[in-house]
């Protein structure tokens, strides 16, 4: 046999995940309801990705090498990257998701312009999963109709996974987040040209941070929060918009767009022969809101081991199988949530521990430590001296502006 699999969604995650089964010989059908998606995303990218997942330099907008961090207070403090070599990469989402599906089309996955709308779960384990969906390719705008009988399905469907439902998954808590695409006059951009900020107060953010990343030929200008506080975030956009203001002068919107950001993972991520990957299985981490890598590792995790368990695609894995990637998922970057969690809950709490925070940026083993987190996702351990040095600092940020006051 040759198993069939099902890749809803061609985001970073099931992009990757469709080009790792199509390159192992698997039959792979990956759908897409809107082949000219720009997913509403800040589009920041670690280093590692770019050489992890073979990214052309066209991909990357921009080279951001410094990056500006401005407390409640509008203390600034500069972070800047010393080798040439290390940048963290800015990328127009519709560029990155055109280039990832596309590759997963030509090494073979069968791409199909398509809205998949419901799943009929078989009774044995054997069984083909039917896929039902609307085929945007024909029928004019109303589409046609049609399914499809596959082995397995990895749901890489975004936020509001149509597949998570489906399989009964569970609900996650989620932020919302708000972004406006300025184009500025050269002059400003030229401000912008590797510089990206990150805004940190209650005026912007009540729970993360906000931000003005550059792009191509625009400024992507955004705040996030949570769900429960989701009727403010147009009035946390207006307080980013004020306190980049002077900055922004001349802008001209050309878009605007909002999307939910999963806060935590699904309570179930692996149903039968359904695994959820990227946003689908809630893998954006908190703090810093990422999700882009988590998307394409996650989808390439789950994909090889799809393939091991599968041996090749020549058997139908089985449920217990298939959560061998949770495992190493789990065992690969739980504690990388685990730490962000942590941060967020420390320092954005109130006013004084986000000057706290922005003062402790300022300190070079923090911004160290924290580059390299960022950009190798590998979490180096500093040396006990520097460690030591590092907690210090951070107590006393902490203890100076009376931060830790219940
Ligand atoms: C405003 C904002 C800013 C962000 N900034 C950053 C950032 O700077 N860096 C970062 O790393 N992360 C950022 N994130 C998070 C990041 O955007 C996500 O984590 C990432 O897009 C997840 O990728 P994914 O492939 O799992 O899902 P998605 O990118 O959401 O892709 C899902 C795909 O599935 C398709 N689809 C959905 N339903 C169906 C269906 N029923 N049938 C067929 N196709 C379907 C969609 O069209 C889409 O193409 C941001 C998020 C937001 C909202």
């Amino acid at each position: 046999m040759t198993l069939r699999v099902a890749v809803v969604g061609s985001g970073p995650a099931g992009s990757s995940a469709a080009e790792t089964l199509a390159k192992a010989g698997i039959e792979t059908y990956l759908f897409e309801r809107k082949l000219d998606n720009a997913k509403p995303c800040g589009g920041a990218i670690p280093l590692c990705m770019v050489s992890e997942f073979d990214l052309p330099p066209q991909i990357i907008d921009r080279q951001v090498r410094k990056m500006k961090m401005i407390s409640p207070s509008n203390r600034e403090v500069d972070i800047n990257l010393v080798n040439e070599d290390e940048y963290i990469g800015m990328c127009r989402r519709e560029v990155l998701d055109g280039f990832l599906r596309d590759r997963a089309a030509k090494l073979g996955a069968n791409l199909i312009n398509a809205t998949v709308h419901k799943l009929d779960i078989p009774q044995n384990n054997t069984d083909p999963y039917t896929i039902h969906y609307v085929d945007h390719s024909e029928g004019g705008a109303q589409g046609i109709a049609k399914s499809l009988k596959v082995d397995a399905i990895i749901g890489a469907d975004g936020a509001n996974s149509r597949i998570a439902k489906e399989i009964d998954a569970g609900d996650y808590n989620y932020a919302i987040a708000f972004q406006e695409r300025i184009r500025l006059p050269e002059a400003q951009m030229a401000y912008y040209n590797d510089l990206a900020e990150m805004y940190v107060g209650n005026d912007v953010s009540t729970d993360f941070y906000a931000w003005v990343f550059p792009k191509y030929d625009h400024v992507a200008v955004g705040t996030g929060t949570m769900q429960v506080n989701k009727a403010s975030i147009k009035q946390l956009q207006a307080g980013i918009r004020a306190r980049a203001a002077r900055k922004l002068v001349g802008g001209q919107i050309i878009k605007v767009e909002a999307h939910p950001i999963p806060e935590h993972p699904r309570p179930r991520r692996v149903v039968g022969r359904v695994a959820l990957v990227g946003d689908a299985a809630g893998y954006v981490t908190k703090s810093s809101g990422e999700g882009i890598y988590f998307a394409a590792k996650s989808g390439r995790m789950c994909a090889e081991t799809l393939v091991e368990v599968s041996q090749g695609g020549t058997r139908i894995p089985t449920e217990s199988e298939l959560k061998v990637y949770l495992k190493r998922w789990d065992r690969k970057y739980g504690m990388t949530y685990k730490v962000l969690d942590l941060l967020q809950t420390v320092f954005y709490r109130s006013d004084a521990t986000r000057e706290a925070f922005v003062e402790m940026c300022a300190d070079r083993d923090v911004q160290r430590l924290t580059f390299d987190s960022y950009l190798y996702k590998t979490v180096v351990p500093a040396n006990p001296i520097t460690q030591m040095k590092i907690t210090a600092k951070t107590l006393g940020s902490l203890l100076r502006g009376n931060a830790l006051a219940p």
